[in-house]
């Protein structure tokens, strides 16, 4: 029999035990091994119930105790039962001599069971479930045990009303914050969680001095799949993607999804760039096979962004706005590549947001200007054409290569206005050297974005700049890129065709550095293919380099296209394109870009190249011969 002293020194146990978030599992722990010690029973178990449920919680002394528990819930028979359902303590003082448990009781006796006491976990008017107590020998239990033993499941009752409600509270906000850290569709981080874990990679990173990257992963033709399947489908892709993704992140890597279909992946603690770069490649593995969903398959390719924070750098959020400008420029390139961008130096000097606010007062300011790469017929070096590329002098970054405002042009929407800033100045430009040089008419070609060329009314600047500066549209070459293609066919088709319809010349640039679907150039209408650099510079190192600019080359001719070599900078590679069969190239080894006066100069002079002059490098140096560059040096002078 229990003493006043016993019952009220477990009472205290209890409380100083379970006073603090004791999980409910733990509570029955605690109530069925405390029970045992201080009364008379040889086991004790505890089941809670939820009406129409199997019971999520249940506790006993020992293994017979547990099945005794189980067993009644099975049966849905027993005092354990009773005791919930009433409200009322339940004795069953001999097993062989009751018959209200006709199912329960042959089971426990055969187990050699000879009593059962059970007590409601009582809370106002209701119940919890209910606390049995087991005796392997028939028997009263004496009154004051009966007692002890129900106020014992009270105060358990209580405690566990609190850990339910502590539960509960912790599940909705559990809850709560997976449905607001995380998207919906994919079950992916999205940008709030992404933005927690860069703070946190920060902090991180600042401690221990590691470096910390971004990949901006942006999938190539969503639109068109979306439009072509169906949402449903975009969506079911997505999920896909997100799963293949998971799969090649490292463990500790964030992997989120941002919007729509840019997914960015954060890696911490970098040990080595080159992990980033592994990273990169296992991406683009992960597109390899076609993503089959329901019985069809769609091919899916994408665009990377890389970015990282040198050791010990300050990690902020630019470092994903910089990941989002590399893969921009893989998505020029034609999307299905990725691209690395080292703005190291660029994040700390001064973050984009400043670059982003000073080109929108260079353009007002009329700080930026245009460079111009001579384009030269391969077989007798003539000059025949001009490129006009984009040059921004930063007052305090200085030169700003020409991608880098490119992109940010694009991102905040300063594109169509630059663009055509650049075109107009191209065609006035190229009005001058006609007027001084009537018998070299030149072509002049301008580069066009993807978001420029998409961009409303495009056609009908590009028409009104001709008119307005009387310039030939034949001698007008545009250069797209194979970005214009991946984003949406139809809309690229459309507006070429218009251009076409003036009388504008096409370019393909960089040719073969993207995703480089030679069907291209079958659908639009490009009367020039420019061959990327890459290839040409493999000329001379690998054996495949000449061989891949000749099969383009063939091809582009039997199309019936014009073919110009870039990135020309040694006299093997331009005898070999020359060689080959390229109509026209451009390079250093014929001149850097230099001022739209340096171009006057040129025409005087025309162009030698036939002797490269070492030492003579820097985007205003031109190459030649000395005549040309004393005419070059007056020019630069007079400008
Ligand atoms: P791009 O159209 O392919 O222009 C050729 C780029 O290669 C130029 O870089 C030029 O300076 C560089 N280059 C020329 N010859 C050689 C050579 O022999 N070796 C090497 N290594 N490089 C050579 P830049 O000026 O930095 O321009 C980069 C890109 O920026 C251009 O590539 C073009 O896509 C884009 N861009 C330039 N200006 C404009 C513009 O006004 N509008 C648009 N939308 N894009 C522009
Ligand atoms: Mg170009
Ligand atoms: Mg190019």
């Amino acid at each position: 029999m229990v003493d006043e002293d016993t019952l009220s020194s477990v009472l205290s146990d209890f409380a100083r035990t379970l006073i603090t978030d004791f999980p409910i599992q733990g509570i029955l722990d605690h109530l069925v091994e405390r029970i045992v010690d201080v009364l008379a029973v040889t086991a004790a178990g505890v089941t809670l119930i939820s009406p129409g449920m199997a019971p999520h919680y249940v506790a006993a002394s020992d293994a017979d105790a547990l099945d005794f528990e189980r067993l009644q819930t099975q049966l849905g028979q027993g005092p354990c039962l009773v005791a919930y359902q009433t409200g009322e303590a339940v004795s069953v003082p001999d097993m062989r001599r009751d018959d209200r448990f006709p199912e329960f009781a042959p089971a426990a006796l055969a187990a050699g069971m000879g009593a059962v006491f059970a007590f409601p976990l009582r809370h106002g008017d209701g119940r919890l479930g209910a606390l049995d107590l087991y005796r392997d020998t028939p028997g009263v239990l004496d009154p004051r045990d009966m007692a002890a033993a129900q106020t014992l499941a009270d105060v358990a009752a209580a405690y566990l009303l609190n850990a339910q409600a502590r539960q509960e509270a912790l599940e909705i906000s559990d809850r709560f914050r997976t449905s607001a850290l995380h998207d919906a569709l994919t079950g992916l981080p999205n940008r709030v969680l992404l933005q927690q874990r860069l703070e946190h990679a920060a902090q991180r990173a600042h401690r221990s001095h590691s470096q910390a990257a971004v990949l901006f992963a942006d999938l190539d033709r969503f639109k068109w799949v979306n439009d072509t399947y169906g949402h449903p489908f975009g969506d079911e892709l997505l999920i896909a993607v997100a799963r293949r993704l998971s799969a090649v992140v490292r463990p500790g890597d964030t992997l989120a999804r941002v919007s729509g279909d840019e997914f960015v992946i954060l890696c911490e603690d970098l040990a080595h760039v080159s992990d980033v770069v592994s990273l990169a490649r296992r991406v683009d593995e992960a597109f390899a096979q076609p993503f089959d969903l329901a019985g069809t398959q769609v091919a899916m390719t994408v665009s990377v962004g890389i970015a990282y924070s040198g050791p010990g750098e300050t990690v902020t959020d630019q470092l994903i706005t910089h990941a989002d400008l590399a893969m921009y420029q893989a998505k020029r390139l034609g999307g299905a590549t990725h691209h690395v961008i080292d703005l190291r130096g660029a994040s700390s000097a001064g973050d984009r947001n400043r670059l982003d606010r000073d080109l929108r007062s260079a353009m007002a300011g009329g700080h930026l200007d245009l460079a111009y790469q001579p384009i030269v017929r391969t077989a007798d070096g003539a000059l025949v054409g001009a490129e006009a590329l984009l040059r921004w002098t930063h007052p305090t970054h200085g030169a700003v290569p020409a991608l880098t405002t490119v992109s940010i042009a694009e991102q905040n929407g300063l594109i169509s206005g630059i663009g055509a800033w650049v075109l107009e100045r191209s065609c006035r430009d190229r009005g001058r050297w006609l007027a001084a040089h009537p018998g070299q008419p030149l072509d002049v070609s301008v580069n066009i974005s993807v978001r420029q060329l998409m961009s409303a009314g495009f056609a009908t600047t590009v028409a009104k700049i001709l008119d307005a500066t009387r310039m030939d549209p034949a001698a007008l070459v545009l250069e797209l890129t194979e970005g214009v293609f991946i984003e949406d066919g139809n809309r690229a088709t459309s507006v070429l065709a218009d251009l076409k319809g003036m009388g504008v010349r096409l370019a393909l640039d960089d040719f073969g550095s993207g995703y480089c679907s030679l069907g291209y150039l079958r659908r639009f209408p490009v009367d020039t293919i420019k061959i990327d650099q890459g290839f040409v510079a493999d000329i001379g190192h690998d054996p495949s380099g000449a061989a891949i600019v000749a099969a383009v080359s063939n091809l582009a001719h039997v199309l019936g296209l014009t073919v110009t070599a870039e990135g020309i900078e040694t006299e093997q590679q331009h005898d070999a394109v020359a060689g080959i069969g390229c109509e026209h190239a451009q390079g250093f080894l014929y001149s850097h870009p230099v001022p739209a006066s340096s171009i006057l100069a040129l025409l005087r002079t025309g162009l030698d190249f036939s002797v490269p002059r070492p030492g003579l490098t820097g985007e205003h140096a031109p190459q030649g011969t000395g005549q040309q560059r004393a005419a070059v040096e007056e020019d630069l002078g007079a400008a």
